[in-house]
């Protein structure tokens, strides 16, 4: 048996991946989902790069190196048509932005030095900034697994729009805010599984699962 580390510190991010594998018994009885707190301490991850392949990769290099474990890390982005595709890779630390990067993508070192916002500060400068503007956007997720010292990457995208006021209370981020396409509720509306079933992590997480049946 493996065990394969989640390389994050976000709890609702464990959840939802526990929540995918633990309905593959063909899985679970190869490999075991381990989190960081099995490794004792471990400090903020840092998340420096300027791609979601290359967060991913920074993540998940970060728990290999310094433990020696097969794990993976995910990287997301919500990417808001009308905004230039931004938050993106800034999407956990937007609130921190400075002004105009909607317009210019320009990012300065005083932002990224700041702690990380609240998810409702981020939502608060998301819906400020859209306003009138087309609610088009897309998550996407980029996973980088490193299993024996090599590193394999998975992807996943949902589309939907971002609405004008918060719903629902499940999930995190800015789950409240974004309907995706073919239903009328947010993320934070649907059950965990549901949202799994069709969202950005889900859709990399089968590519992953994907990938881990093919080494069984
Ligand atoms: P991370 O760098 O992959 O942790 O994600 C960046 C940011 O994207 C997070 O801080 C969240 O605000 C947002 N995010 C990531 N995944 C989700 C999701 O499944 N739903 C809503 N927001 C998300």
């Amino acid at each position: 048996m493996k065990t394969l580390y989640i390389a994050t510190h976000n709890a609702h991010k464990t959840q939802e991946i526990r929540s995918v594998f633990e309905h593959l018994p063909e899985l679970a009885s190869r490999y075991r989902l381990g989190d960081l707190s099995e490794l004792g301490n471990v400090e903020e991850i840092p998340e420096t790069a300027d791609s979601l392949e290359g967060n991913a990769l920074q993540k998940a290099s970060f728990i290999y190196e310094k433990y020696g474990v097969d794990c993976f890390a995910d990287d997301t982005g919500l990417e808001v048509a009308a905004l230039g595709n931004r938050p993106g890779i800034y999407s956990a630390r937007y609130a921190n932005m400075p002004e105009g990067f909607e317009e210019s993508g320009l990012v300065t070192r005083a932002a990224l030095s700041l702690p990380d916002p609240t998810f409702a500060q981020n939502i608060d400068r998301l819906l400020l900034k859209l306003h009138a503007k087309p609610r088009a956007a897309r998550f996407r997720t980029v996973i980088c697994l490193i299993l024996d010292g090599k590193a394999h990457y998975f992807e996943g995208e949902v589309s939907g729009r971002i609405i004008e006021e918060r719903h629902g209370a499940q999930g995190f981020g800015y789950d409240p805010v974004f309907v995706p396409d073919g239903f009328d509720k947010t993320f934070a509306e649907l059950e965990l599984e549901e949202k799994n079933r069709i969202s950005h992590r889900g859709r990399a997480l089968d590519s992953l699962i994907t990938f881990l049946k093919t080494e069984i």
